[in-house]
């Protein structure tokens, strides 16, 4: 009687990409095959916009009769983004109060990827000698060298025109090549180079190697000290996705550790991991996408934007110094790729490692209630000890006048000089001076754009905004008073520091690593071979070279302000300062010299720098641990942060006053604010902040939906809600 076959379904629902409008209907035409994940190209007036076909049931959307629905035009040559992907976009958009539109713009982060494969044309030099040199020729040459790409992208790696490179392609001097946009990558070899765990390195990776063959979800915290050989450890499970031909994710923190990363991993695996971050060119960011959704890309090591890549076939994620707060996105999409990849793990049911010598509290907790699973390394790898923390008392011991090196430490710095042993100078400050006066008046240089003083960069010699980006040259006068070569440096920044150490040692070789100096892979690559090579004696660095990097000769570590992270109303700025002291002390004596730390303290009494000189990290994660219960703060409470802008300063401070006034009056919740936020005004935007702090019983996004989807704002203001804030700038 009834119909053996059921007809295809006729209409689809699809999340598109365009902001305001994420759930459409569109009518499916006859011959179209569509299920949920399918990428597609849909009308909307007189346009083409792309969506992604979605669960019905799953979207909230108006039944319109399919007779009112106009039909999708085509399916793009892609992989349907798999199920656990989709969860995790409606999950991230839910937790983090985000548009699902903006959430899925993330996934089909290459909009090259979406056309699909076939040949495409790139171009190379030939090392020919050219007959006709012009200066933009040369710049050409020299730039270019070891480059393939599109005429589009050289052109903009060389800083010339399309037409310079295309008059090049004409006098013979680049080549065309034409490649398969879909070439898979090398291999990893699981048992290329295995190398031989200790007990307790093998027992953790044991645990987290059974998770993996067992395909289940299982949040791992790898703790172990610096050295102790955590990646080691993880790099065993990666061999056992691989070897049951499954993809395996690996976050970090900053690009500059990548280079660093892919030269070890390749030692180990035998071909290099797929990269994936924002300095990729086009054709690799579609390369790397599609074969990561065909999976031919089977190790992606990535920045966190690698989360929401469509994996064909997850097997296991791992977030390498995972308390690290580049992980905490604080732009567009608010989120924290820590939490997130906990998030992808569970849906994709595979085991998440996440490496730590400094855990966040958060984590720990996790731990502690038996939500994660605690994997201790104890010790350093062969034998090599930990390092000696000294305080030096900056009351008792100060450096002379107008210098910020005290004796100690600069005695500490000549011991090494004289054994040839490296050192490391940590101060986290870019350029050369925090804040710059007027000799004459005392008007201090501030940026136009926020409230933030310009810091000044000598090596590049101009005033910058470390907030917006605003810069301009050191001004010859003062534009205040007028005085001739008026400024005055005010306080340290690593150049100064490196200046003060060519004074202490002049013959020392000095460098200076920020993230001005290493900013591109290739430079923090040269980085790693000349101070592993011996070619540096100090380095003196930001927060940049804390996490990461192994140099066995390095046996000193100066931190030249161990207070200056507890300054600021950050409410985990003393675990801030811990972890990055723990850190960067953590790369001295990795080898089998010794180590040493000198902390320059003007609070030796204070329970992270008391704590940080015993080694006793317990009894600081304790103490932190009570400070956070007294507060509510996480993990004990929750908090987020409603930040209110707008170019116009009154409106920003009614469209806060407006907000503040409708807060909901609940028991679980409290409201502060609103207050102007620290930096008021930020890359021209004045801004106001409210604070909620609730139980964690509590359904903090309800409230937040509830509370401020009934209020109706000025064009001009923005309203942003930060789940979990961090940075409270
Ligand atoms: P962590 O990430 O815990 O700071 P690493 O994984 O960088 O530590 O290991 C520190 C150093 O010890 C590295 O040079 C690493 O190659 C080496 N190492 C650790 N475990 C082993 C092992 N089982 N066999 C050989 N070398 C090891
Ligand atoms: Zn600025």
């Amino acid at each position: 009687m009834n119909a053996a076959k059921t007809p295809p379904p006729s209409r689809c629902r699809c999340l598109v990409l365009n902001p305001g409008l994420e759930v459409l209907d569109y009518r499916v035409p006859p011959g179209m095959v569509v299920g949920p994940g399918s990428v597609v190209v849909a009308p909307l007036g007189p346009r083409q916009i792309i969506g992604v076909v979605w669960e019905d049931g799953r979207l909230p959307g108006a039944d319109f009769p399919l007779a009112k629905l106009r039909p999708l035009l085509s399916v793009l040559p892609v992989a349907p983004l798999p199920a656990p992907l989709r969860r995790l976009i409606e999950w991230t958009a839910d937790y983090y109060l985000a548009p699902l539109s903006q959430v899925a713009r993330m996934a089909l982060s290459s909009s090259a990827a979406l056309q699909g494969g076939g040949m495409t044309t790139e171009y190379r030099l030939t090392g020919a000698e050219a007959g006709r040199m012009t200066p933009q020729r040369t710049r050409a040459i020299e730039r270019l060298a070891g480059q393939q790409a599109t005429i589009r992208e050289l052109a903009e790696l060389a800083g010339v025109s399309d037409a310079v490179l295309r008059g090049m392609v004409t006098a013979g001097l680049l080549e065309a090549v034409r490649v398969d946009s879909d070439r898979a990558y090398p291999m990893p070899n699981p048992d290329h180079a295995v190398p031989d765990l200790n007990d307790g390195q093998a027992e953790a990776a044991e645990h987290i190697i059974a998770a993996v063959r067992a395909r289940r979800f299982a949040p791992f915290l790898l703790d172990g000290v610096t050295g102790s050989g955590k990646t080691e450890v993880y790099a065993e499970a990666i061999a056992a996705a691989l070897a049951m031909d499954r993809q395996v994710l690996i976050l970090l923190p900053e690009i500059a550790l990548t280079q660093n990363f892919l030269t070890r991993f390749e030692a180990r695996f035998g071909a290099a991991p797929v990269a994936w971050h924002s300095a990729l060119k086009a054709s690799e960011r579609r390369r790397a996408w599609r074969q990561v959704s065909l999976g031919g890309a089977k190790v992606v090591v990535g920045a966190r934007s690698a989360l929401f890549l469509p994996f064909a076939d997850l097997g296991l994620i791992v977030v390498d110094e995972a308390h690290e707060i580049a992980f905490k996105q604080d732009d567009g999409v608010r989120y924290n790729a820590r939490d997130v990849a906990v998030m992808r793990a569970r849906f994709e049911a595979v085991p998440v490692v996440l490496a730590s010598a400094t855990p966040a509290l958060e984590s720990l907790a996790m731990a502690e209630a038996g939500r994660y699973e605690r994997l201790v390394l104890p010790d350093r790898f062969g034998g090599a000890q930990m390092p000696d923390i000294r305080i030096v008392d900056l009351r008792t011991d100060q450096p002379e006048r107008g210098r910020w090196i005290a004796p100690p430490l600069v005695k500490a710095l000549k011991e090494r000089a004289e054994r040839g042993e490296q050192s490391l100078l940590f101060l986290n400050r870019r350029g050369y001076a925090p804040l710059t006066l007027c000799r004459g008046c005392g008007y201090r240089f501030c940026c136009p754009n926020c409230s933030a003083w310009l810091v000044e960069h000598r090596l590049s010699q101009r005033l910058a905004c470390h907030h917006c980006g605003h810069e301009v040259p050191p001004p010859p006068t003062c534009p205040e008073c007028g005085e001739p070569d008026c400024l005055v440096a005010c306080g340290p920044g690593v150049e100064r520091i490196a200046d003060e150490m060519a004074q202490i040692l002049p013959d020392a070789r000095v460098i200076v690593a920020t993230s001005d100096t290493l900013n591109s892979p290739d430079k923090a690559a040269e980085f790693v071979e000349l101070v592993t090579g011996g070619g540096v004696d100090v380095i003196v660095g930001t927060q940049l070279v804390t996490k990461g990097f192994h140099f066995p000769d390095l046996t000193l570590v100066g931190v030249i302000d161990a207070d200056m992270g507890l300054e600021g109303g950050d409410l985990r700025a003393a675990e801030r300062t811990y972890q990055q002291i723990a850190q960067v002390s953590g790369r001295a004596g990795r080898g089998d010299k010794p180590g040493e730390v000198l902390l320059q303290t003007r609070h030796p009494e204070a329970a992270v720098i008391a704590a940080l000189a015993s080694g006793d990290r317990d009894a600081f994660y304790a103490a932190e641990t009570e400070a956070r219960r007294d507060a509510g703060a996480p993990p004990f409470g929750r908090w987020a942060a409603i930040i209110v802008s707008s170019e116009d300063e009154a409106e920003a401070r009614d469209a806060a006053r407006a907000i503040g006034g409708t807060r909901p009056s609940l028991a679980d919740v409290a409201i502060l604010g609103p207050a102007p936020a620290p930096l008021s005004l930020l890359r021209g935007r004045y801004r106001y902040r409210l604070l909620v702090n609730a139980r964690r019983s509590s359904d903090l996004q309800s409230v937040l939906r509830d509370w401020l989807g009934l209020l109706k704002f000025p064009q001009g203001v923005r309203v942003a809600v930060d789940i979990d804030p961090y940075s409270f700038v």
